[in-house]
């Protein structure tokens, strides 16, 4: 079908204004939205339109998921959460997956939960060689094509202070010789910044021009990359014109390496260096000072909110009603640590009001509305796919989710004292969701995933962890175990947050 008409009992056309339509329909062509406006009138200029949705259907823009690492969880892979510090080296005990059936997996649970769009960070091990992580990078990207998702890829790079917040050679020196040895093997393979920019640059290349995918450069924090490579990266970004796409200040231990390393925060040495703009997205941003707000509304810098993850990697809470009220664009992503563990945007959307709820009566807290904003508008701008995305208005792509207000009301009715956007804030699910269109195109109804197969992929990944642990498995995770102590004993002394 390249036309269809998409009906509801309500449509939201934009977050940020909140403005629904009862009984509104939109038609599509191609992808591109023609005309919204009332049901009747649209179904009876286009008596022919295939038509999708019903009255009790809410249609809404669909969401974007501004962080995320992939499908299989690190739980899933055999990493228990704790303090971020302490889990970071924790994640390299973490199974081997094909990064295809992996990325498919991830876009079966994205989709049921509304999301549309993504931002892919690629931060997982992988082994050194040539051409290793192209062929990653190519895998993932593959099966966001494969699944009909729209995304934004980044492979992120760390070049220093890649095991504790300081020195790498000088946290290696104190080590067992053995165990110094093995971390050395490791972090031989990681790509220096020259290699780093070739390979964004290649990958710009070669799917940057795809309709639905955008390819991001990812210092994956200030700390990990040195001044340098971060000025080469936001000079190649410009030239390219790509977003950038980083980790910052997500914890208070990076906020105080900071202020030793540079005698300022996160943010003041990245504005220091020139680094901040429009085209960079920051995950977490948890520790921020009251300053930096005002730093980054100045300079139009995303934030990608991230409540789940910075809850179970005992991060903190950022305040984000702070922030929005100071100006500063967020998002919202998942991090894959969604708080059910299941990538589930929708469950991200109410734990992000609920936590902002700050006490007062008259305090402003974050409504459906500024939420769900977050979750469109702000994502669509950080991923990249802004002038496209976000609102469902003519000239935009049909990204749209249909939920299912009735069964979100059920058994009740939906009552007109509740905004259909406060319900479904408070209530809706994954069950909720009846289908999932990008481009126009169906890519996700009746619980299931149109373009792939979810189950054989559930199949193939069972039978993958069937195998006992690989010897670089096992490898990885004896190096894991034998640095916890090291790794806690670098951080004694450090002001607790
Ligand atoms: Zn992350």
């Amino acid at each position: 079908v390249t036309a269809s008409l998409i009906r509801g009992g309500w449509l939201l056309t934009d977050a940020a204004t909140t403005h629904v339509m009862p009984d509104a329909a939109l038609v599509q062509r191609d992808g591109v939205i023609t005309e919204v406006g009332p049901y009747g009138e649209l179904r009876a200029r286009h008596p022919d339109l295939v038509e999708l949705g019903s009255p009790g259907h809410l249609v809404m823009p669909g969401l974007v998921n501004a962080h995320h690492h992939g499908g299989l969880s690190s739980v899933m892979l055999g990493c228990v959460d704790g303090p971020l510090e302490l889990w970071l080296s924790e994640t390299w005990a973490r199974r081997d997956a094909d990064p295809y059936l992996d990325t498919l997996y991830g876009c079966a649970r994205l989709l049921r939960a509304g999301v549309t769009t993504v931002m892919h960070n690629l931060v997982r091990w992988i082994p050194p060689g040539e051409g290793v992580l192209d062929r990653v990078a190519d895998e993932i990207l593959r099966a966001y094509r494969d699944a009909g998702m729209r995304v934004a890829f980044s492979v992120a790079m760390r070049e220093e202070r890649r095991i504790v917040y300081e020195d790498d050679e000088r946290f290696l020196a104190a080590l067992p010789a053995s165990l110094a040895d093995a971390l050395r093997e490791r972090l031989a393979g990681g790509l220096d910044g020259a290699a780093y920019v070739a390979l964004c640059e290649d990958l710009i290349g070669r799917h940057g021009k795809h309709p639905r995918t955008r390819i991001l450069l990812s210092p994956a924090n200030v700390h990990w990359v040195s001044d340098r490579w971060l000025e080469r990266i936001k000079e190649s970004a410009g030239r390219h014109r790509a977003g950038i796409h980083m980790h910052l200040a997500e914890t208070a231990y990076q906020r105080t390496m900071a202020e030793r390393a540079w005698r300022t925060t996160p943010v003041g040495h990245l504005r220091d260096l020139g680094f901040l703009g429009p085209e960079l997205s920051c995950a977490h941003a948890v520790w921020l000072s009251h300053a930096d707000l005002d730093v980054l509304a100045a300079h139009r810098v995303t934030v990608c909110h991230n409540p789940s993850s910075n809850l179970r990697l005992s991060s903190g809470i950022a305040p984000v009603a702070t922030m929005l009220e100071r100006g500063v664009p967020v998002a919202l992503g998942v991090d894959s640590a969604a708080l059910g563990d299941d990538h589930d945007m929708l469950q991200e959307i109410r734990l992000a009001a609920a936590l902002q709820s700050r006490p007062g009566l008259d305090t402003w807290r974050l409504d459906a509305g500024a939420v769900l904003t977050m979750a469109t508008i702000a994502g669509a701008r950080a991923t990249g796919f802004g002038d496209e995305v976000g609102t469902l208005s003519p000239g935009r792509r049909a990204d749209v989710v249909l939920i299912d207000v009735e069964a979100v009301a059920d058994p009740c009715r939906p009552d007109p004292a509740v905004p259909v956007l406060e319900l479904v804030l408070r209530r809706a699910t994954p069950a909720h969701v009846s289908a999932v269109v990008v481009d126009g195109e169906t890519v996700y109804a009746d619980g299931r995933a149109t373009r792939f197969d979810e189950p054989a992929v559930r199949a193939e990944l069972r039978r993958a962890f069937a195998r006992p642990l690989s010897a670089g498995e096992a490898e990885r995770r004896a190096i894991a175990q034998a640095l916890r102590p090291w790794i806690r004993a670098s951080y004694t002394g450090w002001p607790r947050p």
